[in-house]
C-alpha cells in the first residue's frame, strides 16, 4: 500500500486558483486525488485549472459569505462524488499599524482567514463522516509564532487557526478527521509580492533570516498538503507544522 497515494480521494482546497493554494491542489492531483479549487476570481479560477490537469473543477465562492461558503462544500462533494479532504488555505492581509484600522477591516481580515475555516469546516463534516474518515489542512502563518507591528487583525486571525485546528482535532479524531495546521514562511506569492512592496527591507530581512537563505515557492507547499491529506499522517492530528526553510528556529 502506498502511504501517500490519493487515489479515489477528492479534495476541496479554497484559494486554490494562485500562490499556495495551487501549489498544494498541484501536489493534491499528482497523488491522485480528484481536486476541486475555490476562488471568487472565474477568470483566476480558469487559469489554474490549466496547471491541474483533467477531472478538476473550479468553484467560484466568497468564503466570507456563509451561505456561499457552505454552498462552496456541498458544491465540490457533489461534482466530485464525495469528499475526503479540505484545504482552507484563504486568506487575505491588510498592513497597517493597530492604531490604524478601520473595525471593518479587521473584520475583513478575521472572516477571510478564520471564520471562512471553521465554516467550511462544519459544512465538511458531514461529507467526512460519509466517506468514513477524513482530512483538514488549516494554513496558518509565521504570524501564527511571532508578532509583528503591521499585522494585528492577521496575526490574530493566524494565531486562531492553530487553536480551531486544535479544537476540531480533538472534537473529530473518533470520526477517524485528522485536522492539521501548516505554517509557511515567507513564500513568493501575490500576496507576499504587495508586501514586499510595502514593507521596507523585507525582502532583505526575510532572506537573512531564513536558514535555507531563500523564499518559499508555492511548489515547496505541495509534499506537506500529500502527507496531511494522506494515510500516512492518519495518526498525525492538532499539530501545526511549518514549512519555512527554518525561519521559525533561526535564533
Ligand atoms: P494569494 O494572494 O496568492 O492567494 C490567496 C488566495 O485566496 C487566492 O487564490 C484568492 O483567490 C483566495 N481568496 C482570498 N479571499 C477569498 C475569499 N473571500 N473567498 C474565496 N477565496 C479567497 O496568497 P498566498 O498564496 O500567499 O496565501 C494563501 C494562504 O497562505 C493565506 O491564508 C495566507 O495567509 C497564507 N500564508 C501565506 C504566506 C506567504 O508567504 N505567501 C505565509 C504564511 C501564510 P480569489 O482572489 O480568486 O478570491
Amino acid at each position: 500500500m502506498d502511504l501517500f497515494d490519493l487515489k479515489g480521494k477528492a479534495a476541496l482546497v479554497t484559494g486554490g486558483n494562485g500562490g499556495i493554494g495551487l501549489g498544494m491542489a498541484q501536489g493534491l492531483a499528482r497523488a491522485g486525488a480528484k481536486v476541486a479549487i475555490a476562488g471568487r476570481d472565474a477568470q483566476k479560477n480558469a487559469a489554474a485549472l490549466k496547471q491541474l490537469g483533467a477531472g478538476a473543477i473550479a468553484i467560484v465562492a466568497d468564503v466570507t459569505n456563509e451561505r456561499a461558503c457552505r454552498g462552496m462544500v456541498d458544491e465540490a462533494a457533489r461534482k466530485l462524488g464525495r469528499l475526503d479532504i479540505l484545504v482552507n488555505n484563504a486568506g487575505i492581509n491588510i498592513r497597517k499599524r493597530p492604531e490604524e484600522y478601520q473595525l471593518d477591516e479587521w473584520h475583513r481580515v478575521l472572516e477571510s482567514n478564520l471564520t471562512s475555516a471553521f465554516v467550511a469546516s462544519q459544512a465538511a463534516y458531514p461529507h467526512l463522516q460519509r466517506a468514513g474518515s477524513g482530512k483538514i489542512v488549516n494554513i496558518g502563518s509565521m504570524m501564527s509564532l511571532f508578532g509583528a507591528s503591521f499585522v494585528a487583525p492577521y496575526g490574530a486571525s493566524k494565531g486562531g487557526i492553530v487553536q480551531l485546528t486544535r479544537a476540531l482535532a480533538c472534537a473529530w479524531a473518533k470520526d477517524r478527521i485528522q485536522v492539521n495546521a501548516v505554517l509557511p514562511g515567507w513564500i513568493d506569492t501575490a500576496l507576499t509580492r504587495r508586501a514586499r512592496e510595502e514593507v521596507a527591507g523585507l525582502h532583505e530581512r526575510v532572506l537573512a533570516r531564513t536558514p535555507a537563505a531563500r523564499w518559499g515557492a508555492p511548489e515547496d507547499l505541495a509534499g506537506i498538503a500529500v502527507f496531511l491529506c494522506s494515510a500516512a499522517s492518519d495518526f498525525v492530528t492538532g499539530t501545526a507544522i511549518p514549512v519555512d526553510g527554518g525561519y521559525a528556529v533561526q535564533g
